[in-house]
């Protein structure tokens, strides 16, 4: 089988993995299964991401992810994020159990102080309790509750990302109904991201791994058509080096260099995920 490859067009978005693929929960649906043993990818220091930025900065990057794993884990946190917004602007995606009073205070003084945006991406998983800890855990829907609050209370408007493992979210009823919880904790203008599921990981578990079918062929998609997806404008480093995408972090041959300039040519799209990001048109940023 002959795949399309993606083209990188220019490196215009940097993700990190600073919390490796360690959490301190296990959701049913997390695609590159982390939890609180999983050391696959370990936590990044400020020293390394002072690095990549270093290099970022010399490619031109214009815009920071950071991921996990739960980023809040890191206790260089917040001081990367200080580091960050000297050069760009952040989003950060968080499960919000750690979203602590001065956690939420330091966060604001952070995006009072850069002239870069600061955003925090937190996810629910179901309207409600009981819908939501199927997914994410007994005890997590309470805690992240009294994240927001706290979020809110120092005047942070975050975007709020839900899965469509959460049933019902992807219908408009379904998103009208998020847009109010979110609204319930005084967040005037409510935002959502409906995000896709990969089929790898703890997800292969929950209801099935890729078939072998969902692959992109040369056929089904040209090099040209390629070049819209996420990777051909993202590169995502972790405690191992350099990969294509937040994606396929446990997949040996994404892994593209040790050095962002390693990583400027094309990737074949060979992975189920990455049909998934066709169909879909999934994209990570917010
Ligand atoms: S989905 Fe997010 S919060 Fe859940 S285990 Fe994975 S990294 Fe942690
Ligand atoms: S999983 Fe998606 S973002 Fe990653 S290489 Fe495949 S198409 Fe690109």
């Amino acid at each position: 089988m002959t795949f399309p490859s993606t083209p990188l067009l220019a490196l215009d978005t940097l993700w990190f993995q600073v919390a490796g693929t360690i959490c301190n929960i296990e959701c049913t649906h997390c695609f590159i299964s982390c939890s609180p043993r999983n050391h696959s990818h370990e936590m990044m220091t400020l020293g390394e991401c002072e690095r990549w930025l270093a290099e970022a900065r010399e490619l031109g990057v214009r815009e920071y992810y950071f991921t996990g794993g739960e980023p809040f884990m890191n206790r260089d946190m917040l001081a990367i994020l200080e580091a960050t917004l000297r050069q760009g602007p952040a989003t950060v995606l968080t499960n919000g159990m750690l979203l602590r009073p001065d956690v939420c205070r330091r966060l604001r003084e952070l995006f009072d102080a850069s002239d870069y945006s600061l955003d925090l991406r937190v996810s629910l998983d179901g309207f409600d309790r009981e819908s939501h800890d199927a997914i994410r855990g007994r005890g997590v829907w309470d805690r992240v509750m009294i994240g927001l609050r706290n979020l809110a209370d120092v005047g942070l408007n975050p975007v709020m990302t839900v899965t469509t493992a959460a049933e019902g979210v992807a219908s408009a009823e379904g998103r009208a109904r998020f847009l109010d919880i979110i609204r319930g904790f005084g967040f005037d203008r409510p935002r959502l991201k409906v995000l896709s599921l990969f089929r790898i990981g703890a997800e292969e578990q929950r209801t099935r791994a890729y078939e072998d079918w969902e692959r992109l062929t040369a056929e089904s998609l040209t090099d040209e058509e390629a070049s819209v997806l996420q990777c051909s404008s993202c590169r995502m480093v972790t405690s191992k080096g350099v990969y294509v995408c937040p994606i396929l972090i446990e997949e040996p041959e994404a892994r593209m260099g040790d050095t962002l300039r390693d990583t400027m040519r094309p990737f074949p799209l060979k992975y189920g995920a990455c049909h998934t990001c066709w169909v879909d048109g999934v994209t990570c940023t917010t």
